[in-house]
């Protein structure tokens, strides 16, 4: 399905409600550079998120609960660049965002730079259960989120990886493994939420697309839900979810809304900003889309009817690199 514009649509199609699709992050590492034990960490911790939510849903929960207790799973594994298990800036520092979007209402909850919630998804619908806010930052927004029955991190929490003494300030901001949930529940509802660490080695303060509301997620029960990794800056200068939302909303005169086709555009969008990443997408009747422009594309797809599936790359998953005679990795081939 790889297409010769640098965009690979990775699933699409029609699924029967309800529908839950999540990402673990779009990144620019091939499968010969990634260990095995941390692919597999990535599949148990996408197929956990898929278990807690289809288990959900089944059980009459709605959209919204549905993409945040979804979200919230994939923050706690400590595998992924979102709660427990998230990237450091520059100084060592957890600066934490997340969102979630309501489809049936378009009311909004976001949290940027947080640290002291467990998990930054629950204090974003937290801000959205309170109505009269929809954007906190900083430690007020942690304050807020404490205040309002979210559960404070132990001690300790979200020192998991790239916790080494010695920081590497020439590291190459390279996003990667951030989360995401998109749902349509049998009623028909959507809702979306992302959370992330940001880029590893981010300047303290920076806040990518992921809790801003048109570039890490939309949902709207008119056109779709959606939920985008990759690197931020180019999701906001692309609009990046909110260019999906209007391309269903106005097709344009005699152009059906194609969600595929949406989710595409605003790809394009991104690459010619010069960035990468990709996005999932979901409307009330069941269309969805994973489109990254990346090779790795972590993601999980449940529907009615359908076995759960786990992909980690955004074209088909293929076997590890060949073990050389003797053991040990040989050169990765060049594929
Ligand atoms: N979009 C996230 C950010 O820029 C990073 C990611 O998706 O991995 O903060």
């Amino acid at each position: 399905l790889t297409s010769l514009d640098g965009i690979t649509v990775a699933e699409t199609g029609r699924l029967r409600p309800p529908v839950l699709l999540v990402h673990g992050g779009a990144g620019r590492r091939d499968q010969p550079e990634i260990d095995p034990d941390r692919q597999q960490a990535w599949r148990n911790a996408v197929d956990t998120a898929l278990a807690t939510g289809t288990r959900l849903l089944a059980s009459g929960a709605d959209a919204r609960t549905t993409a945040v207790e979804t979200v919230a799973v994939l923050e706690d594994t400590g595998v992924l660049n979102a709660g427990r298990g998230a990237v450091r800036t520059s100084t060592g520092s957890v600066e934490l965002d997340a969102a979630v979007m309501e489809g049936a209402t378009r009311r909004l909850g976001a949290v940027a730079g947080v640290g002291r919630v467990r998990n930054p998804v629950r204090a974003a619908d937290a801000v959205l259960a309170e109505e009269a806010w929809a954007f906190l930052a900083g430690p007020e927004a942690d304050t807020f989120a404490l205040a309002h029955g979210c559960e404070a991190a132990p001690p300790d929490w979200f020192l998991t990886r790239d916790d080494s003494p010695a920081r590497d300030a020439s590291v190459d901001p390279v996003a990667g493994d951030t989360v995401g949930a998109v749902v349509v529940d049998t009623a028909g509802r959507t809702a979306a939420a992302t959370s992330t660490g940001g880029v590893p080695e981010q300047v303290p303060g920076r806040v990518g697309d992921s809790p801003v509301a048109g570039a890490g997620l939309w949902a709207d029960d008119q056109t779709c839900a959606v939920s985008g990794t990759g690197l931020g800056e180019s999701f906001l200068r692309a609009a990046a979810a909110h260019h999906v939302h209007m391309r269903l909303a106005h097709p344009g005169p005699g152009r059906p809304a194609d969600l595929l086709d949406a989710c595409r555009s605003a790809l394009a969008e991104i690459l010619a900003v010069g960035g990468y990443g990709g996005l999932i997408a979901v409307t009330p009747a069941g269309d969805h889309a994973l489109v990254a422009t990346t090779p790795l594309f972590i993601r999980g797809v449940a529907a009615a009817g359908k076995p759960p599936s786990v992909s980690l790359f955004a074209g088909p998953d293929r076997p590890g690199p060949p073990q050389r005679p003797g053991g040990g990795p040989g050169r990765p081939p060049a594929w």
